[in-house]
């Protein structure tokens, strides 16, 4: 592993006071003392700024505000919303350097993979701003009586939406499912992670220069186990991005209120590389998967299965690449690897290593802290002979740690990679793509990618990306993303004559006419 020094990084700099201080004022706030939390950056761990610690009053205030501008909101054409949007992707990538160094003070991730965070926000925004037009417009359905009842069906916004989301992608996660809640004609509140809620905020301070009035998007900062539960309590629709085990407090909240609810959770997921495997490309392809934002993906790569004639060359370059990776704190993109984000995450990822050293497993390289680099530094890890008995083996780590795993048969593989409870990613290697694409479907994920890791999938907007199984409920992108703010009204017009029995008919006689029109109709196929 190439290590950039403390030293070589002391150029970080902080962000300025007066960025703080305007992103702080798009807070909602009730009134009254406000504690504060502190932000620290992983880089460095000196303090970068404090957000207040919201409260249930503050809560209710932005919920207030949303709801009175929901209305005048969803009155607006659809043109109309979308030219915000257009100007917010615009405004991003002018100046994506500005949230690039917050994205990386907060999370302390490599600017490379901060970047994909840009690439995400600014392709979901506009693809939103230019579908929901379409996706969301008014379509006939077949009436109850051909030619005399006419019938379309609706789709209208929920109210307010309640979005929760987690500090691994905080400009994306916060930005790209409220812009299709927004698009819908839905108002929204935010509530990020106090860890990264300055992207956040400037993500919102953005969006409202572009011209997003005030109240339709609302933000309050500070800790979920207070906010989470009191934003599920007020809101039309709950739409969650974390853990598998906070996910399942909103969905029983969300169900004892009949509201819906969309989760997005965790993954243990696993990549396939089959024996015909360009194994450069593949060696690449577990490289990103596994090691990007240091592994705090919810769709990073965390076991491998291999094909056992190719195991042996194919480790060989894993384990040579991942100790050439360049790790280090730099707000430029010459680090590959950053930092892990929270003490608490880095406490978890070296106990998933060393309990499955303890056991018996074998690390190939990394495997340590790396204090030299940062206070939350840890190794690129690879990881062999890890058995069921281990906490690494069927839990997610979230980390830059990986298990490989030697396989017999195609059938084998399939199987292992299914051996969890978890359904949110998988990756297929082999050179013979039409296989691949034919495997992909035994794999039980809501997203499969044959030859890449995650990126093919996920960067696939037209199509939807959610979890089965303790993955989540429901789907982000594509028709999926947006429908789900919305509610189905069914307007049947009928003319001239009702659809039951004909005033003035007997009954009987109407009951035997429609007996052989329905016969006539099974034989026919005509209305279908
Ligand atoms: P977490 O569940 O602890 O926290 C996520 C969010 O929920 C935070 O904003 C937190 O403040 C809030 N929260 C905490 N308690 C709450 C409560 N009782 N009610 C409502 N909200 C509450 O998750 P985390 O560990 O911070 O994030 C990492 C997890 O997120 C991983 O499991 C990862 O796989 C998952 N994730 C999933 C996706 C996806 O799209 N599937 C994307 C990113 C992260």
């Amino acid at each position: 592993m190439q290590a950039t020094s403390k030293a070589q990084a002391s150029g970080l700099g902080s962000p300025a006071a007066a960025l703080l201080d305007r992103l702080l004022s798009q807070i909602t706030l009730a009134g009254g003392p406000h504690e504060t939390i502190a932000v620290r950056a992983p880089y460095t761990g000196a303090t970068i700024g404090a957000i207040p610690a919201g409260t249930v009053a503050d809560l209710e205030l932005a919920i207030q505000r949303a709801r009175a501008a929901q209305t005048a909101w969803s009155q607006r054409t659809f043109a109309g919303r979308a030219r915000i949007f257009l100007r917010f992707h615009d405004l991003l990538l002018e100046r994506q350097d500005e949230v690039l160094d917050l994205i990386q003070w907060e999370t302390g991730k490599a600017r490379r993979h901060a970047f994909e965070e840009i690439l995400d926000t600014a392709i979901v925004t506009r693809y939103y701003a230019r579908r929901a037009q379409r996706l969301l417009r008014p379509r006939r359905r077949k009436g109850a009586l051909p030619l005399l009842t006419r019938t379309r069906e609706l789709k209208s916004p929920v109210g307010v939406v309640g979005l929760i989301v987690p500090w691994n992608y905080p400009l994306n996660l916060a930005v790209t499912d409220a812009v299709p809640a927004l698009m819908a004609g839905n108002a929204a509140v935010l509530k990020p992670d106090v860890q990264t809620s300055f992207t956040a905020l400037w993500a919102v301070d953005l969006l409202r220069q572009a011209g997003l009035p005030p109240g339709v998007f609302g933000v309050v900062t500070g800790e979920g186990p207070l906010l989470g539960p009191a934003l599920g309590e007020r809101v039309d629709f709950m739409m969650f991005t974390g853990s598998t085990r906070t996910g399942r407090l909103v969905a029983r909240q969300a169900a004892e209120r009949l509201i819906g609810c969309s989760l997005e959770l965790g993954g243990k997921n696993p990549m396939i590389v089959l024996a015909d495997a360009d194994l450069d490309a593949a060696v690449y392809g577990a490289i990103q998967g596994c090691f990007a934002s240091a592994g705090q993906v919810c769709v990073s790569i965390e076991r491998i299965y291999v094909h056992e004639s190719i195991a042996e060359r194919f480790l060989g370059r894993l384990v040579e690449r991942t100790c050439a990776l360049k790790v280090g704190a730099s707000l430029d993109y010459s680090m590959e690897m950053g930092s892990l984000t929270g003490e608490r995450q880095l406490q978890h990822v070296e106990e998933h290593v060393s309990d499955a050293v303890e056991k018996g497993a074998v690390v190939l390289t990394g495997g340590r802290r790396r204090p030299d680099l940062g206070p939350l530094f840890y190794e690129p890890t690879v990881l062999t002979e890890v058995t069921e008995q281990m906490q690494v083996y069927a839990e997610e780590t979230f980390g830059p740690v990986v298990s490989v795993y030697p396989f017999a048969s195609e059938a084998e593989a399939v199987e292992r990679a299914n051996a969890t409870r978890y359904g949110l990613n998988a990756s297929i290697w082999t050179r013979d793509a039409a296989h691949g694409a034919t495997l992909a479907p035994e794999i039980r994920a809501g997203n499969v990618n044959v030859n890449e890791s995650y990126a093919a999938a996920w960067g696939s907007v037209d199509a939807p990306c959610g979890g089965r199984k303790e993955s989540g409920m429901r789907a982000r992108h594509g028709a999926e993303g947006i429908l789900k703010f919305t509610e189905t009204q069914t307007v049947a017009v009928q003319r001239l004559m009702p659809v039951g029995t004909p005033s003035g008919m007997d009954a009987g006689l109407y009951a035997r006419w429609m007996t052989r029109l329905l016969k006539l109709l099974r034989r026919i196929r005509v209305l279908d």
